[in-house]
């Protein structure tokens, strides 16, 4: 495996102010529980660096899998059921959790400033915290209220899964109660598909899939978007060509200049990193993420290490999704572990092609793989015995945990 020699530069630069860390242990800060930053909670079980201090700093004390959140909405499975326990990885690796989120970073002066006005400094930082939603034009409309008095549409981002979770609660609380309810998902990438057909299976209401400049499941091969056109149409759900844009506060434009009614708007229109990355320092690329090399270090700060969808790689091997967040795991665990060692670090290539597979709703599932797709029932059996294999190796006390 091809080595990244730079490792030993982190302890030059940091110099005296590491040797003034060492008398109280040095720090290493995981910012964000995502996918990724799990695999490095199970590296630190297994290892047990020591002199090092080690903070997870995370919103929530549990991680939302995003893979089985279309299976909570249609009805699948409990929200207990496709969530991970962070706080008692944390507690299985030794790491001390702080619940908050990080507003401001600082990379020059190795710090990192939270929402309840407290600073943390580090050694050593691990960045996993995901990305938003880019709203675009559609952040000029008004967010309507959900209650009788409603009359521009609720507004409802995907990100962050947490919001998403109680406004598709007051969703389905008001379409049970409205025969004429009507959603809308913008935005029809991976994400965009599976939440239309999972809020078809659960509303039972019109629901509208509107598609952005890309077209149906961007990057996806050609029969892949034949099938999901297909099980589109056999499910009721209407594949409107967008962009959508804001006509006023409350309604929206299609691009054949009609106008979509809609009670509710899910977007699910593409990633967005946090906007305070901007004054970190870090170098980012022009999507504003985390410009990282092939050992998914910071190519500005030799200290930072991401992965995951707040992270692109200089050589553009990777495109922001989970299965990508999931593979760099291990990496950025080995990576992360080698530098507070001095150790030298490995470079990883990412395969070619991913494995996705799409819930349509009912317990069916399409796969695209390549240029190669298929569906069935078997396909959604097949992704739920891999979505609760993943929830298994991160529960501490499961055989399956890794
Ligand atoms: C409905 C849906 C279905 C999807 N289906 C697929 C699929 O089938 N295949 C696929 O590959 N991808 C899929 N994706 C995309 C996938 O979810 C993301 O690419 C993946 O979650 C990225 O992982 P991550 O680790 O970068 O971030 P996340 O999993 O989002 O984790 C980031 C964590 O950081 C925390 N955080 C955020 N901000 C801060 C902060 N300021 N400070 C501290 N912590 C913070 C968050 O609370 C969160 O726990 C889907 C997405 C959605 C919404």
């Amino acid at each position: 495996m091809p080595l990244c020699s730079e490792a030993r530069i982190i302890a030059k630069r940091a110099g005296a102010r590491v040797l003034a860390a060492m008398s109280g242990g040095q720090r290493l800060l995981l910012l964000g529980g995502g996918h990724s930053q799990l695999a490095v909670l199970q590296a630190l079980a297994r290892e047990r660096p020591t002199g090092w201090q080690v903070t997870l700093v995370t919103p929530q004390p549990r991680m939302l899998y995003s893979g089985m959140l279309p299976g909570w909405m249609a009805g699948h499975y409990r929200l207990g059921q496709c969530a991970i326990d962070l706080h008692r990885l944390a507690v299985a690796a030794g790491v001390e959790l702080r619940l908050g989120a990080a507003v401001a970073l600082d990379a020059e002066q190795q710090r990192v400033s939270l929402d309840d006005g407290s600073v943390i400094g580090y050694e050593r930082l691990s960045l996993d915290i995901g990305s938003g939603i880019a709203l675009g034009p559609l952040g000029a409309l008004v967010s309507g209220r959900c209650d009788s008095q409603q009359t521009a549409p609720i507004l409802l981002p995907v990100r962050p899964l947490a919001g998403f979770v109680s406004g598709w609660r007051r969703i389905v609380t008001q379409a049970a109660a409205r025969p004429d309810f009507a959603l809308a998902v913008l935005g029809a990438g991976a994400g965009g598909v599976e939440l239309a057909f999972a809020a078809r299976r659960r509303l039972g209401r019109s629901v509208s899939l509107v598609c952005g400049d890309a077209g149906l499941l961007p990057g996806h091969a050609a029969g892949v978007r034949r099938r999901a056109r297909h099980w589109l149409v056999r499910r009721g759900v209407a594949l409107l060509s967008g962009p959508a844009l804001p006509q006023g506060a409350d309604a929206l434009r299609l691009a054949d200049g009609s106008l979509l009614r809609a009670d509710a708007l899910i977007t699910a229109t593409g990633a967005q990193p946090a906007g305070w990355l901007a004054q970190s320092g870090l170098a980012l690329t022009e999507s504003g993420q985390v410009e990282v090399d092939a050992c998914q270090r910071s190519v500005s700060h030799a200290a930072v290490f991401a992965a995951g969808d707040v992270s692109q790689r200089s050589d553009g091997a990777l495109a922001s999704s989970g299965v990508h967040a999931v593979r760099a795991g291990p990496v950025l665990a080995h990576n992360l572990l080698a530098s507070l060692r001095d150790a030298p670090l490995r470079r990883w290539r990412p395969r070619g092609r991913s494995l996705y597979l799409l819930s349509t709703g009912e317990r069916h599932a399409l796969m695209s793989y390549g240029r190669f797709s298929l569906a069935g029932g078997w396909v959604w059996r097949w992704k739920d015995h891999i979505d609760r294999a993943f929830i298994a190796r991160h529960d501490p006390d499961s055989d399956r945990a890794a």
